[in-house]
Parts: C-alpha cells; sequence; structure tokens
C-alpha cells in the first residue's frame, strides 16, 4: 500500500496562541466596561493632577508677583511692639481711636501673664490678651493685611524654654510700604507709653520684659530718708555715669554695686525707683528665689539687661543663707553662691552695670559678696528718725488749710510735737519705720495721728 503523503499547512501554534490571547484581551478590553471606567479614570486623574500642579505653581507665582511679606519672629524687639500695636488696635474703642487699623475681629486670642514676686511675699499678676496662633485679618490704611502668628512647638529657644514663635504679615505688593509705617507706629506707641514713666522689667526664661504698664515716675523728695543720705547716694551714681571714659582709659569694668542695707519699710526700694525714675533709668528686678532659675540663665540675664537699667536684687540675705538658694517655702534654687558671683563681676566687657542689692541682715551677708567690686556703695537706711519723721508728717499735712483743714503754724507745732515724741522713744532705744509711720498718716488725721503715734514704736 502506497504511503499517501499528507501535506498538512504548518499551523504556527505560537502565533495562533498570540491571536486568541489578542484577541480575547482586545475583546476584553473592548467589551469590558468596568475596564474602560477605570482607564478613563486613571486618564482623568493624571490630568487632574497635572491640573492641580499648574494651579499651585501659577498660583504661588501670582503669589510671589503680587503679595509681599514680613515676618517677625520673637527674638526681634518689633515682635513685642506688634502684638501690642495689635492689641491696642483691636481693643480701642472704634469712634475714639482714629485709628489707622480696622478689625476684624480676631477670635483666637492668647493671654500672656507675668506675676512679679514682692519680696514681702505678696505677688501681682497682669494679663494681656493678644492675636493667638492662627490667622487674623486687618485693614491697615486702606490695604488688607494677613496675620499669621506661628508656634514651633518641637523646637524651643536655647536656655528660655519658650516656643519659637513668629507673625507673618502678608499684603499686596504695592503696599509694601505700609509695613514700616506700620513698624513706625508700633515702635511710637510702645515709647509713648513708656515715656516719662518707669519701666519695671522682669525676667521671663532668659529675656528681660516690662513688668506691666510702665508707672508714674515716683518724686525722689517724696522719700524721707536720713539727714544726707540721699544726697549721697544720688551723688555716687551720678559721679559713677561721668566716668565712662575714666573706666575704658583703665580698662576697669564699667560697673558700680550698691548695698542699702537697714530694717524693713525704711525705703530701700522706694528710693532706688525714685532715683532711677529721677535720671530716666529703668529697673531691671531680680528674683533669685525664681524657680528654674539657673546659674546659666542668672549670668546671661545680667549680661544682657536693656540699656539705661538699674539691677534690683532683693533682700540677698535670705537668697543665700548658708550659700545655698532657699525660698521660703523651702525650695532650693540651683543656683550656687559661686555662680551667683560670677554673674554679679559679669564679663568684663564695656557696658555699664548698676546693681543695687538690699538686705535686712548685713550681719549675715557673706564677705565675699560685699567687698569692694562687688559692693562699691554701702549705706544704712535706717528706721524713722525723729528729723524724718517731722518732714514725712509736713509732707502729708502741708499744703495749706484747704487740703487739710490746718494752717501752715498748726501743722508746724503737731510736726515739732511728733518729732519730739520720736525723739525721746528714739533715746529710749525704741524705733517706728517710715512704712509703719506712713500707713498711720494715711489711716487718721493730723492731730489723731500725733496723739496715737506711741501705739507704733517696737
Ligand atoms: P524697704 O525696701 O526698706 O523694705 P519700701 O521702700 O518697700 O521699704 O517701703 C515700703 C512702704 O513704706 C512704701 O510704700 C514707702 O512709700 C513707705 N516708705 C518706707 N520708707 C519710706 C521713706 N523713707 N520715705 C517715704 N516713704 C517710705
Amino acid at each position: 500500500m502506497a504511503e499517501v503523503p499528507v501535506t498538512t499547512t504548518p499551523v504556527p501554534i505560537q502565533n495562533a496562541a498570540t491571536t486568541a490571547k489578542t484577541s480575547w484581551l482586545d475583546g476584553f478590553v473592548a467589551d469590558n466596561p468596568y475596564f474602560q471606567a477605570g482607564f478613563g479614570l486613571m486618564a482623568m486623574g493624571v490630568g487632574l493632577t497635572v491640573l492641580r500642579q499648574g494651579v499651585v505653581v501659577s498660583t504661588s507665582a501670582l503669589q510671589r508677583r503680587l503679595l509681599v511679606s514680613l515676618e517677625i519672629n520673637n527674638k526681634d524687639k518689633a515682635y513685642e511692639w506688634f502684638l501690642a500695636w495689635m492689641a491696642h488696635q483691636s481693643n480701642a474703642p472704634a469712634v475714639v481711636k482714629n485709628r489707622a487699623a480696622s478689625w476684624i475681629k480676631s477670635h483666637q486670642l492668647s493671654v500672656e501673664t507675668m506675676v512679679e514676686q514682692r519680696k514681702n511675699g505678696s505677688s501681682s499678676a497682669v494679663f494681656k490678651l493678644v492675636a493667638g496662633p492662627g490667622n487674623h485679618y486687618f485693614r491697615y490704611r486702606g490695604a488688607w493685611m494677613q496675620v499669621k502668628r506661628e508656634r514651633e512647638t518641637r523646637a524651643m529657644q536655647m536656655m528660655s524654654g519658650t516656643p519659637w514663635e513668629t507673625v507673618t504679615l502678608t499684603t499686596l505688593s504695592r503696599d509694601r510700604n505700609l509695613f514700616t509705617n506700620l513698624l513706625l507706629e508700633a515702635r511710637d506707641l510702645a515709647m509713648k507709653s513708656q515715656q516719662g514713666k518707669l519701666v519695671i522689667h522682669t525676667a521671663w526664661g532668659i529675656e528681660w520684659r516690662p513688668f506691666g504698664q510702665p508707672r508714674e515716675k515716683r518724686p525722689l523728695q517724696s522719700v524721707v530718708l536720713g539727714t544726707g543720705v540721699a544726697e549721697r547716694i544720688q551723688q555716687d551714681v551720678k559721679a559713677f555715669l561721668d566716668r565712662r571714659q575714666w573706666y575704658a582709659d583703665r580698662g576697669i569694668p564699667y560697673r558700680r554695686g550698691y548695698l542699702l542695707h537697714g530694717p524693713p519699710g525704711s525705703g530701700k526700694t522706694s528710693f532706688i525707683q525714685a532715683l532711677a525714675g529721677s535720671l530716666s533709668y529703668d529697673i531691671c528686678i531680680f528674683n533669685l528665689s525664681e524657680r528654674g532659675l539657673t546659674d546659666d540663665k542668672l549670668f546671661h540675664l545680667l549680661s544682657n539687661v536693656p540699656e539705661r537699667s538699674f539691677i534690683l536684687m532683693e533682700d540677698v540675705d535670705a537668697a543665700f543663707n548658708k550659700r545655698v538658694q532657699t525660698s521660703e517655702d523651702g525650695y532650693q534654687s540651683s543656683v550656687t553662691f559661686s555662680g551667683f558671683l560670677n554673674a554679679l563681676d559679669g564679663v568684663a566687657s564695656g557696658e555699664e552695670r548698676i546693681i543695687f542689692l538690699t538686705t535686712n541682715h548685713i550681719e549675715r551677708l557673706d564677705p565675699a559678696l560685699i567687698r569692694p567690686g562687688r559692693v562699691d556703695f554701702c549705706e544704712l537706711i535706717d528706721d524713722a528718725h525723729p528729723e524724718q519723721a517731722r518732714t514725712l508728717f509736713q509732707r502729708f499735712y502741708g499744703g495749706g488749710q484747704a487740703i487739710t483743714g490746718l494752717s501752715d503754724s498748726e501743722v508746724e507745732s503737731l510736726a515739732q510735737k511728733l518729732q519730739d515724741m520720736v525723739q525721746s522713744e528714739w533715746d529710749a532705744g525704741k524705733r517706728v519705720s517710715m512704712a509703719a509711720l506712713q500707713g498711720h498718716f494715711i489711716r487718721t488725721e493730723p492731730q489723731n495721728a500725733v496723739d496715737t503715734c506711741y501705739i507704733l514704736f517696737k
């Protein structure tokens, strides 16, 4: 049997499979509405992303061209001025203020509380409401501005532990000159509130900040000290201030330390404040018992006091009992006695430093503290001497019949009677403080004040 050759067309098996697959895929793609929709969505997503990027890029380009921003951080003086200015703008009544800025009332406020701890244990707190973190808007001289206050909570300022803060002002480019006007206004407002007043600074972290509102200056004559005492201190301070060049020529640190000692209520603090006011100086009050105060912070603070300021440290005897600084409630600060001395000596810079220390117990002070170079001038401010009592009485009740109902001669004879009384008690070793006399005079009328004065002696 002959074999019949069978010719078969070779079937490309591979191709057939591919074709079958492609056609299946084509079919799937063509027929599957879900896939088509997904593909469409993807394309749309890409398109939108590109569009969004485009919008972002063009918006920021537009912003760069049209807007201008000014950043102020809390290390800058203008920061406090600006916040105070903002608070002033939003607090002043609209009719009165004739202000340059009008506010959309801010709903995010933050409070700045400052506490002053007095040496008698009492304390006072001052609250200031300022714009809080977030966005605020206002119009200033016809231009809209955005204020963005931000707080960096992760990074703290070295040593002070206070967070970094910035305010960013944004407005239209064409109004950029308004920034300068606004800052000048803020500065003038800050300066105006201090003009002719006494500014007391307290430590805030490692910075000095004004405590509360600037105070009316106390006339120097209203603090009645023993004969010649006020004049001696005043002359010494003035002589020191006139000798800056003398110190510089000899390479001596330009600093002077004063120690006023004596019983409580004799006028030490009042006199220092009145003296600062009379010389147009500020006062930086230092509380050594403050929690969290360390040698480093103390050193930093004392090396960075605002210009034209007295440094006042009260009751230094209590501060370093047995060379360990302990507050009344037993809290032991981490300020060491040597750290304190170090800070007092300070860096040998040309900067002027006038330090006033006060104490009720000079005998408790460590000799290392009162050596020359740290304390250059020491003065006793004592209880009421008979003449002081007389002068205080005259200051209180003098001034004419219209005010006290007493003629000048009546006031004089009562003042003499008081002086004699204080003198006889003084001779018997009894004393009265000027603060006690002042309190007595405030409470009662002149004749009675003299008649009942004996109750005050101790
Ligand atoms: P100190 O610092 O000596 O303890 P302060 O200066 O704090 O005394 O005085 C306490 C109060 O007594 C103040 O209100 C002050 O007006 C009054 N006072 C004390 N001493 C005098 C003084 N020498 N002259 C006038 N007032 C005085």
